[in-house]
């Protein structure tokens, strides 16, 4: 499959039926699977041999998708989560403890600042959250010697912020460890964050993957280009003998499949944030438009925001489409296909004149989703930032006026005329 376009990919990556099985990725409602022998059983829990014997670890259905998303983002494996939270904690816990420390950029998703600030420092890891437009030099002062990754987002959540992958991947990798990119709201279709030399992807995949809002989902893809053996005792984890498995060594035994195989293994047994198959399969079904869809909403976002710029009601805006962005440059060379369809604005008016316009739309709708296929809305200052403290909304670059407007797939025309209606009754 390496050398097919991403389109095609979309449509037929992972599931590769024989002759006269069924052609569509069948749906493995099974807790359970049955065995010959107890030997043929206990293989698997040694993990000697590949297969599935308990749905929390692994299932076929779940297991072919998350292949799928592997050639999407050209990686070498990759699983699926119950939601993109648990696929965010997944990817640092598989690596960090009690005692570690983390680099996350500010200006992230709400609840990925939340699993961070609240929840994983209860489990004493610390996290020094950085500007990421600052300068290399200020970047590396984060670093501490217990340091175990870089975390960041390659289009922020809400505000759209642009990340500069290579300076990224460059910064981590001279500290010596990993650069982790939530790629959620640009998908591979817009952004391929390995090109760039980030380690490990991760996504919601209740966003754009899915796409039609019916699935809470989340992924993580391993690069392979990681070599954990290189550091042992940074990441003892992978590279020292797991008691829990007979003093197995991940690295040794599975080569560039060790990160993901510890994370089912491990985090998948202990945790259990297992995605439903029948989800998989509907994030299946949105996979096979991603390619469509993402054209879509990149190009009624852009038509959205070129609109938006020239209202004499909008206050300001952010979209990396837009030549005004201060993200242009990164988004041209970042996102080349298009720069998907989440747009930051402000009323004039401030926060009152943002929820008020909000409020009078009819085509696009209030509510906590981003990116699917209808037109939608939210303020996340009231919303999903609203535990943020004042200064916290700050360093998460979430102004008291945004409004996080996802254009949808509907037609372009209608969509501007929801917004226009809106903004001209503003003060009647
Ligand atoms: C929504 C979102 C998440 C969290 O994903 P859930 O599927 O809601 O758990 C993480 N990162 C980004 C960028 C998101 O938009």
């Amino acid at each position: 499959m390496k050398n097919q376009h991403i389109d095609t990919l979309c449509v037929q990556a992972g599931h590769s039926p024989r002759s006269g099985e069924p052609r569509v990725l069948p749906v493995v409602q099974s807790t359970t699977f049955k065995y010959d022998t107890c030997e043929a059983m206990g293989r698997l829990f040694d993990l000697e041999a590949a297969g599935h014997f308990y749905s929390r670890l692994a299932n076929p259905t779940c297991d072919t998708v998350a292949a799928k998303i592997a050639a999407l983002e050209g990686g070498v494996a990759a699983m699926l989560t119950s939601s993109g939270q648990a696929a965010s904690f997944f990817s640092l816990f598989n690596i960090c403890g009690a005692g570690d420390h983390i680099v996350s950029a500010g200006p992230i998703y709400g609840g990925t600042f939340n699993l961070f600030n609240v929840t994983m420092k209860k489990m004493g890891i610390e996290f020094t959250f950085v500007d990421p437009d600052a300068d290399v030099a200020v970047l590396e002062q984060a670093f501490r010697p217990n340091t175990k990754a870089v975390f960041a987002e390659s289009l922020s959540n809400p505000r759209g912020v642009v990340l500069d992958i290579e300076k990224f991947a460059a910064l981590a990798h001279n500290q010596k460890v990993p650069l982790i990119i939530d790629n959620t709201f640009p998908t591979p279709i817009n952004c391929r964050p390995f090109e760039w030399g980030a380690d490990i992807v991760i996504h919601s995949t209740t966003k754009y993957m899915d796409g039609h809002a019916t699935s809470v989902g989340g992924a993580l893809v391993d690069s392979g280009n990681f070599d954990w053996s290189l550091y042992p005792d940074k990441f003892p984890g992978l590279c020292r003998p797991d008691p829990s498995y007979h003093g197995l060594v991940y690295t040794e035994r599975f080569g560039k499949g060790a990160y993901i195989t510890k994370a089912v293994a491990q985090l998948m047994r202990d945790l259990g944030a297992s995605p439903a198959p029948l989800n998989a399969f509907l994030l299946n079904l949105g996979l096979e438009t991603l390619h469509l869809r993402m054209r879509r909403h990149s190009d009624n976002a852009l038509a959205v925001a070129e609109y938006l710029e020239n209202h004499p009601r909008v206050a300001w805006i952010n979209y990396c489409g837009l030549p005004s962005s201060k993200y242009y440059e990164l988004g041209k060379k970042y996102l080349p296909n298009g720069a998907s369809g989440v747009i930051a604005f402000g009323v004039k008016g401030g926060r009152e004149a943002s929820v008020a316009f909000m409020d009078r739309l009819t085509l696009g709708a209030i509510v906590t989703h981003v990116a699917d296929a209808r037109t939608s809305l939210l303020h996340p200052a009231s919303s999903t930032h609203r535990q943020l403290s004042e200064a916290e909304l700050i360093e998460a670059g979430v102004s008291q006026d945004l409004v996080r407007l996802s254009v949808g797939i509907e037609h372009v025309g209608d969509i501007v005329a929801d917004l226009e209606k809106a903004l001209l009754t503003m003060d009647n």
